[in-house]
């Protein structure tokens, strides 16, 4: 009797721990089925800033770091609605004449931190009757290896008479018009100029965005005093909150802490992604 009863007992708690058990492991199971997915959505802070090692990068032929990660970009539209957009590589009114790769929406996004400073910047200018009118700021990847191929077709010069009249098509990459690269996919760079709210037109700055040429270069002196005050005008406001010039075009700008400095993005030009902020 007793034994049998201890024999039930033992059992019995051996039915029970093997129960306990098999509860014990399908709980575990299901938290590592779901640690893929929910890890990502309560985490994405987190990587984001990080940006650690994930399957969002990869080293690209040339051996430059790319990432398809756009959870720390922002619209221009929302983070500087006084802006005006003029996207020139969604139109085709560009130097290639074509809608450029990656575009896929006449859209600006900058990383957030550029976003913020460009904010700044048009703050003061409205302040002075201007608003920001923007040319191009975030620029994937795509669209550079799109101005590569179209710099060593040479036989096409459609868009020449516009946007490099002095120059032949074959120095474009030997004087560095054209690169593999820019400054542009990494976030924190945005090409513009400025808009008179008075006379309800562009500043004249002397010579037009993406014109290949001496005229770009800010410092330019054969343009008259007035268009030389205007380049300054956005030079000193972007200066005075955090963006370096660059010494061949007037119109492109540098967020000097950019907070992706080796990173270069290639997700398109599209609401889809910055849609999930
Ligand atoms: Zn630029």
């Amino acid at each position: 009797m007793y034994e049998w009863k201890a024999v039930a007992m033992k059992k019995n708690r051996v039915w029970i721990l093997g129960v306990a058990f098999a509860l014990l492991f399908a709980i575990s199971g299901c938290g590592q089925n779901a640690a893929p997915s929910s890890s990502s959505a309560s985490s994405s802070a987190a990587s984001a800033s990080s940006s650690s090692s994930t399957a969002s990068e990869t080293v690209s032929a040339d051996g430059v770091k790319l990432s398809s990660d756009s959870s720390d970009f922002v619209l221009l539209s929302e983070a500087v609605p006084d802006a005006i957009l003029e996207i020139r590589y969604y139109s085709t009114y560009n130097f290639v004449g074509d809608r450029i790769d990656g575009y896929e929406e006449p859209l600006a996004m900058l990383t957030k931190e550029s976003a913020a400073a460009l904010k700044e910047v048009s703050d003061d200018l409205v302040a002075k009757g201007y608003r920001l009118k923007i040319y191009d700021a975030y620029r994937p990847q795509q669209a550079v290896t799109n101005f590569a191929e179209w710099a060593k077709d040479l036989n096409d010069t459609r868009m020449k008479q516009y946007f490099y009249p002095d120059l032949e098509k074959d120095v474009l990459f030997s004087q560095g018009y054209i690169d593999e690269h820019s400054g542009h996919s990494r976030g924190s760079t945005v090409d513009l100029t400025l808009f008179d709210m008075k006379t309800e037109k562009e500043l004249d700055m002397g010579g037009t965005f993406d014109f290949f040429g001496e005229l770009s270069h800010p410092d330019y002196t054969n343009i008259t005093a007035e268009q030389y005050a205007n380049r300054m005008i956005l030079r000193d406001a972007m200066l005075a909150h955090g963006f370096k010039p660059l010494d061949t075009e007037w119109w492109h700008f540098t967020l000097v802490n950019e907070p992706y400095p080796d990173t270069y993005f290639t997700f398109p030009v599209n609401s889809d992604s910055v849609s999930s902020k």
